[in-house]
């Protein structure tokens, strides 16, 4: 079950603010506010889905395919695609996963350890 209340709906709905990167109708992207690395940028589709998992087994395919497209070009439009970037996503308790609703951490800009 979706928890209205999470950080990330809050800033959806604009109740808590973030540094802006990408938004369009359907994702909004936004830094991270304990980066791991320079460029780590949060990418969350705007729909209430709680995980990767949600995500792409409740979503219509066409909303999923949407929305890794839109990854993509963001990763293009930092200038990022070039020389590389990472892509991490957690589902779930035992993955750490600490806000309830999807999104995919976007690292780059420098060489990226393991
Ligand atoms: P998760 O463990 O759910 O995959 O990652 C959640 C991420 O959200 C963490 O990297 C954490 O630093 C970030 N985060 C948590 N609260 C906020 C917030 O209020 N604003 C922003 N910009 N990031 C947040």
């Amino acid at each position: 079950m979706y928890d209205t209340q999470n950080i990330f709906a809050k800033i959806l709905r604009g109740e808590v603010p973030c540094t802006k990167v990408y938004e369009d109708e359907n994702v909004l992207a936004f830094y991270d506010i304990n980066p791991k690395v320079p460029m780590h940028i949060l990418v969350l589709p705007k729909g209430a889905y709680c995980s990767f998992h949600d995500f792409t087994t409740l979503a219509p395919p066409l909303e999923v395919a949407a929305f890794f497209k839109t990854a993509a070009l963001l990763a293009e439009q930092l200038g990022i695609a070039d020389k590389g970037y990472r892509l991490i996503t957690n589902h779930g308790e035992d993955s750490g996963q600490e806000v309830p609703h999807f999104h995919l951490h976007l690292l780059g800009g420098n060489l990226l350890g393991l």
